[in-house]
């Protein structure tokens, strides 16, 4: 399995930086996770693939360019963008993002070949399959409904902790599974600002390292992810300075596989 989180930040000379305004993971090229950057940092080979996308939760830096992507392909779709979401996500983006005002309600829209964007939608604890992909949604403890996922081939299992707070039945679902082969996990704020992360219902470096003690295996590689940019030295070091060997921070733009 091949997982790049895409870039979302660009330096004076065009060029990709490792902060992380927006979320997107692209799994093998074709399943995206969440739809921050989608619009704006795939390839072209990934553009033609892409077209299912799973929605965790409705925050902005998670769905950003998503009206974006579909409105760049809108003529040329010969297959609808499939949203994969809970119902809860699924009325947030149709109520505040594709209500016509802020952007159209391309689910209604068809183009020559038929319907551009469809929503499917998945029910938490039961797994539902995504191109060659299982997939289970857990709900985890953010402010809105989120969930996190757990993502199957036939050789490799990757979770998503998507934007948490201390969570339990995310950890549960975790040590089930038959293996696990990389957990991508949240680290928001730095340790100084443990009061807004619990009032937003995130990760900070100290609350983060408790999670793992509540997994039954250590045969996983973790990697922080979503770390505020602006926070994102103080963030690093000290996710680094917790000691955890199979911790690291994962890289955008950098292809991973498992
Ligand atoms: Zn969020």
């Amino acid at each position: 399995m091949k997982i790049q989180l895409l870039p979302s930040n660009i330096d004076g000379d065009g060029r990709a930086t490792p902060e992380q305004h927006l979320t997107c993971f692209v799994i093998d090229d074709c399943v995206a996770v969440d739809a921050g950057s989608i619009a704006i940092a795939l390839t072209s080979d990934q553009r033609h693939k892409v077209r299912d996308i799973i929605v965790t939760h409705s925050h902005m830096d998670h769905i950003a360019t998503l009206p974006i992507f579909v409105d760049d392909l809108y003529a040329t779709l010969k297959e609808p963008i499939r949203i994969h979401a809970t119902q809860e996500i699924i009325d947030a983006l149709e109520r505040d993002v594709f209500n016509w005002n802020v952007y159209p309600r391309f689910s209604r829209l068809r183009n020559d070949y038929g319907p551009v964007m469809e929503y499917i939608p998945m029910c938490v604890r039961e797994e539902f399959t995504v191109a060659h992909l299982r997939v289970t949604a857990i709900s985890v403890d953010h402010i809105v409904p989120t969930v996190g996922l757990i993502v199957s081939d036939e050789k490799t299992t990757v979770a998503f902790s998507s934007d948490t707070a201390e969570t339990v039945e995310f950890w549960d679902a975790i040590n089930r599974a038959p293996r696990i082969d990389a957990l991508m996990i949240e680290s928001s704020f730095p340790n100084s600002m443990t009061h807004l992360a619990r009032d937003a219902r995130q990760l900070t470096p100290a609350t983060l390292a408790k999670e793992p003690e509540k997994l039954s295996r250590n045969d996983l590689e973790i990697m922080a992810v979503h770390i505020k940019p602006a926070y994102r030295s103080k963030v690093v070091n000290e996710l680094q300075s917790l000691g955890i060997p199979n911790l690291s921070v994962m890289e955008p733009g950098r292809i991973y596989s498992w």
